[in-house]
């Protein structure tokens, strides 16, 4: 049994040390324990950090692809409002798993390697 790195957490949504536990109960809420190994998930929050990285490169994307979307074409208003929604609708909940399960795996491989005393 080896653990999986942090971006096969990131993309499984598994546990970081056995990788074959649920990482989550719901759709973003951390279960207490992994049902497989018994990792404890509580000690390894992880704040905000999944909203930030979520919101620096959604910003990039969906505003980098507004304006490659009005050089090509200049498309009127509604059209930007129309693919901003769904481009946000979309990759926000994918964005979001996504740094909430690497950060956390993250975190558990630090503090694996870096046992605090
Ligand atoms: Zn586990």
């Amino acid at each position: 049994m080896s653990e999986p790195s942090q971006w096969q957490v990131a993309l499984t949504h598994r546990c970081p040390r056995c990788g074959t536990g649920h990482l989550y109960r719901n759709y973003l809420t951390i279960r207490d324990e992994c049902e497989e190994c018994g990792l404890s998930f509580a000690e390894h929050d992880i704040g905000d950090g999944p909203a930030f990285f979520s919101i620096t490169l959604l910003g990039f994307v969906v505003v980098g692809g507004m304006v490659v979307l009005e050089e090509i074409w200049r498309p009127s208003y509604w059209v930007h409002a129309v693919f901003l929604f769904a481009a946000l609708a979309i990759l926000t909940p994918l964005s979001l798993r996504f740094f909430k399960s690497y950060l956390i795996a993250l975190k558990y491989k630090l503090h694996h390697m870096n046992p605090s005393p």
